[in-house]
């Protein structure tokens, strides 16, 4: 993607205790794949708690509606917002304003760069 092209968002969480199997199978409906696949994919993080992204590709004004109806297998206190794909414990730069997690330079919703409805088909 380019550094100009609109942003879209993704929420990150950590995967309460033991809801590991509900978060594959969870994702592989998500992303269309085998919960196989999707075991391979993220197993890895789920052992080892790291931070998971368990929405991507949406929307700003998408985001409120989805952090009404965070899946039980994440750890609700645990929800961070950001850039699709940007992880938040990975040198992000952070908006206090708009409570988010994004890349270099300024923030994209504070400068408007953005996917505003709707979800990017991945
Ligand atoms: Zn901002």
């Amino acid at each position: 993607m380019e550094l100009d092209s609109p942003v879209d968002f993704g929420l990150w969480g950590y995967i309460s205790h033991g809801k590991a199997a509900k978060f594959r199978s969870w994702v592989s409906k998500d992303l269309g794949i085998s919960e196989m696949a999707a075991h391979q994919k993220f197993g890895a993080s789920v052992r080892d708690s790291d931070l998971i992204q368990f929405h991507r590709g949406y929307g700003w004004l998408e985001v409120p509606l989805l952090l009404e109806e965070v899946p039980d297998f994440i750890i609700k206190q645990s929800v961070k917002i950001s850039v699709s794909d940007i992880n938040p414990e990975k040198g992000a730069n952070y908006c206090e304003i708009h409570s988010l997690y994004h890349g270099k330079g300024v923030c994209p919703v504070c400068s408007g760069n953005i996917i505003h409805r709707g979800r990017r088909s991945t």
